[in-house]
């Protein structure tokens, strides 16, 4: 069975109803072993490729992990890069925003963060959160010290969609690929993972109570993604919605989805002209047998 990438990507200006969505897909995997084997190879495919982006040098991978909590974007990322060299990639989290990043403005952090050319950068949550936690909780804008809150509230986010979509055309004209993944999870399963927050001790460290206030939420936290999703979803950089309900699926399928956007880009190793492979010989003369 083949994970088609285009089974999960949000057409360009579609409206995105997420109860159409699935948040359990078939399984691309039979068991430990296949899903351990299909992983593995996808893994060193992933490493080949950042490989020849770093020879290259003319594009960089910005990949964009939204979800709810517990929907498993560290266990995603963990999986998926464990064999890409660590010093083709660099992860960076974005929990709530510093004094410092609150005197600038809402994109500002994560521009600092963006991949340089040859490298793949992993956004743990982004700049969407400012469309998604600060829309289900608009009173944290007063700590923002905008100069004009829009007097009709969806003005505010169609604003900065625009900043988003805007800021995603340019990295793509520039060598940017962005991959926009939402893990989609059911509020079923969040409750069963939050269950094993707290009944396996080893999880114990990732339970917090902050997290289970915001499932309260859950409602809001939909109506935001959709209309996240439906409004930033672009040509250039579109969002992929992948069920979440199975880890492990979720792994082989964001691979997958990596793998297929690199794999378009037209990427080559350097190749020798004739002066310089004319010096390699002659460097060669001199080192001797
Ligand atoms: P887990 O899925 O394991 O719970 P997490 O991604 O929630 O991990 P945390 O450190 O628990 O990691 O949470 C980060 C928190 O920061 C999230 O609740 C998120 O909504 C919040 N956050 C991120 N960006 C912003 C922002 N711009 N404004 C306000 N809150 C933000
Ligand atoms: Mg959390």
């Amino acid at each position: 069975m083949t994970i088609e990438p285009k089974d999960y990507r949000v057409g360009a200006g579609r409206a995105v109803r997420l109860k159409k969505w699935p948040t359990l897909g078939k399984p691309f995997y039979r068991g430990e072993k296949q899903y351990r084997d299909i992983l593995a190879r996808q893994q060193s495919q992933l490493d080949k490729l950042q490989k020849l982006l770093y020879a290259d040098r003319r594009h960089a991978l910005l990949l964009i992990m939204q979800g709810m909590d517990a929907a498993g974007k560290d266990s995603a990322i963990g999986h998926i890069f464990a064999s890409v060299n660590p010093e083709g990639c660099e992860v960076f989290s974005f929990g709530p925003p510093s004094a410092e990043e609150l005197r600038h403005d809402f994109l500002w952090r994560a521009v600092c963060r963006l991949p340089e050319r040859g490298r793949i950068g992993i956004f743990n949550r982004s700049y969407y959160e400012e469309v998604l936690v600060v829309r289900v909780h608009p009173q944290v804008l007063a700590a923002e010290n905008l100069p004009h809150v829009p007097k009709h509230g969806a003005t505010l986010w169609k604003e900065r969609f625009r900043s988003i979509t805007e800021l995603e055309s340019h990295l793509c004209r520039n060598g940017t690929v962005v991959v926009k993944i939402f893990l989609h999870l059911s509020y079923e399963e969040q409750r069963k993972r939050f269950l094993a927050r707290i009944d396996e001790a080893d999880k114990n460290w990732k339970f917090s109570l902050a997290d289970i206030q915001e499932r309260q939420f859950w409602k809001h936290y939909m109506d935001a993604y959709a209309a996240c999703l439906a409004a930033t979803s672009s040509h250039a950089a579109p969002w992929y919605i992948v069920p979440a309900d199975d880890k492990k699926n979720a792994h082989l399928i964001i691979s997958e989805i990596l793998m297929a956007r690199l794999k378009k880009l037209d990427m080559a190793y350097p190749k020798p002209g004739p002066t310089r492979h004319e010096e390699l010989i002659q460097i060669r003369e001199e080192l001797g047998e």
